[in-house]
Parts: C-alpha cells; sequence; structure tokens
C-alpha cells in the first residue's frame, strides 16, 4: 500500500481505536494485562451518545460523562487508583458502580526509580538527538517541554502538532492558544506553568501515539515531573491521562477526581482540541481547573 493511502487508514484506525476507548470498549479488544479495579464512590457512568470522534488538529475525542466532581469531594478523595482497592475505614460508604481497569499495580511509572540530581537540561541533553522510536522519522523538531522549572503546575498533552513540531513548543497551535487562554483564566501567566507531552516528536497524521512510543518517550516526561515536582500534574486528554494513569478507562469517566501520581496530586480534564471542537464542554473544564486552583490557593482571573 503507498505509504500516504497507509497512514490515512493507520489514522482512521486509531480514531476509532480511540471512539472505542471513550466507550470503555478498550479492554475488551485490546490485549492488556489490565486488572480491574473498582472506584468506591464512583458514579455510575450515564449512557449519554458519545461526541465526534478525533479531531485532525490534535487529540482526544472523549464523550460526554457524569460530572464526578459532584459525587465525591476531591481532596478528601486524594488517594491513588491503587490505594482505593482497600479504602481505608475512615473512607465515605462505596457506590462501587464504576471501574477502572489499571494496567498492572507494579505500573510502568511505580518502577521508574528516581535519579539523583537529575535536571531538566541533562534529560534533554540524554535525549539528544532522538532516534529511539519510529516517530523521529517525520519529526521537524523534538518538542521537549516549556515552562517554569519550579512550576506549582504542570500540564501534560498527548503529542505535537503540527504547529508545535514546527516550532519545536508545545501548545503553540488553536489548541495551544485555547490553553493559553485558560491558564490566563486561571490568573496564571504560560511562563508560570510547565507544560509537556507524553511524546516529544510528531506522529504522522496527528494519530495517537502507539504504545511503543508511548514506552519509550515517557520516561523522560517522567524524568521531567520527578524534576520539576509540582504541586498538580494536569492532564490534558485521554492519552496523557491514560499513560499517567496506566488505565484503559475512557477520560469521561475520571475527569476531575484526583489521583495520586507517585506523590503529586493529578487530575484529568478534556483536552483543548475537543473544546474547539465541543465548546459546550468548557464548563466541565472549567470546573477542573476550579478544583486545581483551589489546591494551588489561587482565585479566577478578575475580567
Ligand atoms: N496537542 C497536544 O497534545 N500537545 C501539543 O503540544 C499540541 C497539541
Amino acid at each position: 500500500m503507498d505509504p500516504a493511502k497507509r497512514a490515512r487508514v493507520e489514522a482512521q484506525v486509531a480514531e476509532w481505536l480511540r471512539y472505542g476507548d471513550d466507550l470503555g470498549l478498550g479492554p475488551f479488544y485490546r490485549d492488556r494485562a489490565a486488572s480491574v479495579l473498582s472506584l468506591p464512590g464512583a458514579t455510575a457512568s450515564s449512557s449519554r451518545p458519545a461526541e465526534s470522534p478525533r479531531l485532525t488538529d490534535q487529540t482526544s475525542y472523549p464523550k460526554e460523562g457524569p460530572d464526578m466532581s459532584k459525587a465525591r469531594p476531591s481532596l478528601e478523595n486524594l488517594v491513588s487508583p491503587v490505594e482505593r482497592r482497600t479504602p481505608a475505614a475512615s473512607a465515605p460508604s462505596p457506590a462501587p458502580s464504576s471501574v477502572l481497569p489499571i494496567i498492572g499495580v507494579s505500573s510502568l511509572f511505580e518502577s521508574v526509580e528516581r535519579i539523583d540530581n537529575d535536571s531538566l537540561p541533562r534529560i534533554r541533553e540524554d535525549l539528544g538527538d532522538c532516534k529511539r522510536c519510529k516517530l523521529h522519522k517525520g519529526r521537524t523538531k523534538i518538542v521537549f517541554g516549556v515552562g517554569n522549572p519550579k512550576a506549582e503546575l504542570v500540564f501534560v498533552g498527548e503529542g505535537p502538532g503540527r504547529d508545535e513540531d514546527l516550532q519545536g513548543e508545545p501548545f503553540v497551535g488553536r489548541a495551544g492558544k485555547l490553553l493559553t487562554q485558560m491558564i490566563e483564566a486561571m490568573s496564571l501567566k504560560r511562563e508560570d506553568v510547565y507544560i509537556a507531552n507524553v511524546v516529544k516528536c510528531r506522529p504522522p497524521e496527528n494519530r495517537l501515539p502507539e504504545k511503543d512510543e508511548i514506552a519509550t518517550c515517557s520516561p523522560f516526561l517522567m524524568r521531567q515531573l520527578d524534576v520539576i515536582r509540582p504541586k498538580v500534574i494536569c492532564c490534558l486528554g485521554s492519552c496523557s491521562a491514560q499513560t499517567l494513569l496506566q488505565t484503559t478507562q475512557g477520560i469521561s469517566k475520571f475527569r476531575g477526581e484526583w489521583f495520586d501520581f507517585r506523590g503529586t496530586k493529578l487530575i484529568a480534564t478534556y483536552h483543548p482540541a475537543y473544546l474547539l471542537r465541543n465548546p459546550g464542554a468548557k464548563g466541565e473544564v472549567w470546573k477542573d481547573l476550579q478544583k486545581v486552583m483551589a489546591v494551588l490557593g489561587l482565585k479566577p482571573r478578575k475580567k
């Protein structure tokens, strides 16, 4: 098959896989060593129709889901998915109606050692002119990450799109402009936060990063997170959330909930590219960001 056609077909298949993921079908068609984990207190998912599938700009297409922020007060429930296996005696009585499939208890990241005296420049140097995975073949620039190395808040997206690939900076395209507005609405500046992606090279045709690409690249993200040690990690979209939480569950099932990620509070919300197509979901994202602001002691920007 000619390579352009093959890439188009692969992008289409990726769309459908993501669509299936958002419907919570992932575990049924993927060969993943998933263990199923009850999330006590989570509400049952509604059966609202799925939203449109993948954007060409970038990334995640979650269907709208129930607002679980109402179902569980956030900080009191700041426990890791693993801890949730055995809820503390004092925990609110569970309503075990939702499951979050977690891939292995000793996840990809829990087993990653922290590196002594690590730093962002050292990570960049180790990355070098990376050719560790096939994504290097189509990239213009590596998109390492940008922002305050001491940021209290780190946003993690999926992977560079066209604009990011050309400029070498994450979130500079249309979705990036929206992310900048979101950051400013939190009364922060882009320079105050750190922005990175799960993969550092643009996937062809903006398809989803593949398993091997994520596995190869995400340890560098991991090191970045370990060095920055933010107060909050905010995952943008399902690729980022599913990678860091090691779950196959659709993001609409757990966005707006707090998780523990190696000692850091982690929350997932919809990707700005999704919001460009579904502006109606902005309210839900704003609710998630307000939770982040509460943790960071921020007030919304005055208009
Ligand atoms: N979408 C992402 O996930 N990351 C970017 O850097 C740009 C768009």
